[in-house]
């Protein structure tokens, strides 16, 4: 009895004094599902994505929100769809007015409002006005440029509009125009390093948004020539090279097993692969959306599994609400949803299924998932009206059929009926 007691004690003395978890979001730009050793890359090996998988969950149907950059980010940061936030339709650009709205609640907000330092490194292209920078929407530092790496110095011959040569930013400050793109992921990588070293008693979010894999790629010398099949292969290897520096400063400070570390992309490839899945980048096929995600907690999360079940990149503001205890505001409509159980329980956690409404860069759905159904009613991109006729209504079970080449919709209609009112449904 006395021994229980103590026990109990000792458990109560270590929840109380156990710090919050650091956080990492680790988010490429445009690399696609089969852009990483584990998930089937050909042609050059990525050491450090690999292990990280090994030390925590690969998720084989993790999705994002929206088939490019913009909207991608939106719905990560607000756990909302991004025509919640109004950035549903293509992409920001330089010309571009607008951005994220300031009643959104972002991620950032929610960790900095519960004590986290929070940080974002790299790409943003969340409004490239003060009022929608980093610094206005919840991150405490900022060192990285306003949107993509080829508006850089570009003319825009249908609107007429020269814009400026790719700026750099610290914090609100420009300290370069035009950086040299083939240091990019190794100055954001030296950028996150720092913030670790130089951590003080908080926790921290940094939310690394590498410009690389999209165009134009860049490696740094040391990369260049290195994976043998082209700078797509270099360029993925720096990447993994930054991960694996990341992960050995946080091994090396003792912090790794109080990390919990993200690793995704925000659409699928344009330069890469999403072998074995149809379509790509802009395309609300599969190769649009399904990305690599892996998830380690080394203290907490188990290590080396593979999870089937579906999650998006919406669910990670309110399961990291959940996770560090963070209040949410009252009425805040969120679409994804807490998966922490599944994080600490994968193997005995399976999550009801929901529907997953794929939108298009044009700002319409044009497919939804309920569990393993996918069911397409419209394509504007990666269909050719000329050559392959209007196109038809598409069901695939992703289950058997994950590259969607066997339309079961004459044999399913009741199937498509349902998932036909899920779209209908939509609000
Ligand atoms: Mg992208």
């Amino acid at each position: 009895m006395k021994n229980t007691l103590l026990f109990l004690l000792m458990i109560t003395i270590a929840s109380c004094t156990s710090k919050q978890p650091n956080i990492i979001i680790f988010f490429t730009d445009d690399q696609g599902y089969a852009d990483v050793g584990c998930y089937g890359a050909v042609g050059y090996e990525t050491p450090n994505i690999d292990q990280l998988a090994s030390e925590g969950i690969r998720f084989t149907d993790f999705y994002v929100p929206a088939t490019v950059c913009t909207p991608s980010r939106a719905g990560l940061l607000t756990g909302r769809y991004p025509v919640r936030s109004g950035l549903h339709e293509a992409v920001l650009f330089p010309f571009s007015e607008g951005g994220i709205p300031e009643e959104e609640y972002t991620m950032a907000e929610m960790l900095r409002d519960n004590g986290y330092k929070t940080i974002c490194i790299g790409k943003w292209h969340l409004g490239h006005k003060p009022q929608y920078m980093p610094l206005n929407n919840g991150f405490d530092e900022f060192f990285g440029v306003p949107y993509s790496n080829d508006m850089d110095n570009h003319y825009y011959r249908d609107i007429d509009f020269q814009s400026p040569p790719l700026p750099l930013y610290r914090n609100e400050e420009l300290i370069e125009s035009g950086p040299d793109q083939d240091y990019l992921t190794k100055i954001y990588t030296e950028e996150a390093i720092r913030h670790i070293k130089e951590r003080g008693d908080q926790p921290f979010f940094i939310y690394l948004a590498h410009n690389m894999p999209h165009y134009p790629l860049h490696a740094s010398p040391a990369f260049k020539g290195k994976s043998g099949i082209g700078i797509f292969g270099d360029v993925i290897m720096e990447l993994d090279w930054s991960a694996g520096e990341i992960v050995e400063c946080l091994k090396e400070e003792g912090i790794f097993d109080n990390t919990i570390f993200i690793f995704t992309s925000d659409n699928g490839p344009a330069a890469g692969s999403a072998e074995p899945l149809r379509g790509r980048k802009a395309q609300t096929w599969e190769g649009g959306q399904r990305e690599p995600g892996i998830i380690a907690w080394p203290g907490r999360i188990p290590a080396g599994l593979t999870s089937h079940e579906f999650i998006t990149t919406m669910d990670l503001l309110p399961t990291l609400a959940a996770i560090t205890g963070s209040e949410l505001p009252e009425n805040l409509h969120l679409d994804g949803q807490d998966v922490s159980k599944l994080l600490f329980e994968p193997a005995k956690t399976q999550l009801p299924a929901r529907p997953f409404y794929y939108w298009s860069r044009d700002g319409e759905i044009e497919a939804v998932r309920l569990g393993d159904w996918k069911l397409h009613i419209k394509k504007t991109r990666g269909w050719n009206k000329d050559e392959q006729g209007d196109f038809p209504v598409s069901l695939y079970n992703l289950k058997e059929d994950i590259g969607e080449q066997k339309n079961l919709a004459m044999d399913n209609p009741e199937k498509v009926e349902e998932l036909f009112t899920l779209i209908e449904g939509f609000k």
